[in-house]
């Protein structure tokens, strides 16, 4: 990822290769191969690269009071006693200064990226905290990796069928991963993230189904303008997944939610507060 057209072309390969290998593999069996440290490695090293491309991720510096307020709603959501993931991955927070984008993403290995295009766009504390909550499923099932590892055991079958040399293939396979490409997300993964958001959110003060308002919001745009499909670009959105909330959090007895556990007054105020 040296370059924008760089990164793209990388998601581009991804997208192809991932969508053929979910077709043939089964995609989400859920096996990974890789050890932790490997999640842990890949994530340095994305955050190396996102600090060393500020045009593409300039980074909030001159704001500690905006990183500090996520980083709170953050913390409160990694006490969740189901985060496993606590003390081995880095779980650092990062805001990046770009309003016309409405996303947030976590590389394997915890680092957590979140665009000031979505700190506007939400209304609520409750809606933030599911959408982080979201991120950090992500790199607590370590979806990145699986998806590596469903990808590299189809490349090595290949290589042993066709009488190449496995390691070549591995190298040219693990080419394929690099940077944000490993940040492009399958339905299955995705659905998974948001099951788990709604688990960590639950030993917190925030309304459990908090990323739906996030879908509905964002459902309204009606699929169009550049951020909608940016947010596309790593996190898939059938219609489903809305359903997919609202029945999960009916099943747990939550009633609707209230100002008490949504908390839109002082999100409103933090709003006022950004650049
Ligand atoms: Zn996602």
């Amino acid at each position: 990822m040296t370059n924008g057209k760089a990164a793209t072309i990388n998601i581009w390969m991804f997208a192809a290769t991932f969508s053929f290998f979910s077709l043939s593999c089964g995609g989400s069996l859920g096996i990974n191969l890789f050890p932790d440290s490997k999640d842990i490695e890949l994530g340095k090293q994305i955050d190396q690269e996102i600090r060393k491309t500020p045009k593409e991720y300039p980074l909030l510096k001159d704001r500690p009071d905006v990183k500090a307020y996520v980083e709170h709603i953050g913390r409160k959501i990694l006490a969740s006693p189901d985060i496993v993931k606590r003390g081995i991955y880095a779980y650092q927070f990062e805001i990046i200064k770009d309003d016309s984008t409405i996303n947030a993403f976590c590389t394997p290995g915890g680092y957590i990226y979140v665009y000031t295009g979505l700190l506007k766009f939400v209304d609520n504390e409750a809606t933030l905290a599911g959408v982080i909550g979201h991120e950090i499923a992500h790199a607590e099932k370590r979806h990145a990796t699986r998806r590596m590892t469903a990808a590299l055991g189809y490349q090595i079958v290949l290589s042993v069928l066709l009488g190449g040399n496995p390691g070549e293939t591995e190298k040219i396979a693990g080419n394929l991963f690099t940077g944000l490409a490993l940040l492009r997300n399958s339905r299955g993964d995705e659905e998974e993230a948001d099951n788990f958001s709604i688990k960590y959110l639950r030993s917190t003060e925030y309304y459990p189904g908090g990323i739906r308002y996030f879908f509905e919001k964002i459902g309204g745009t009606g699929g169009r303008g550049g951020a909608f499909q940016r947010f596309l670009s790593t996190h898939p959105l059938p219609q489903d997944r809305i359903h997919n909330v609202t029945k999960q959090v009916q099943f747990l007895g939550y009633p609707e939610p209230t100002e008490n556990n949504i908390f839109s007054v002082r999100y409103a105020e933090f709003k006022n507060r950004l650049p």
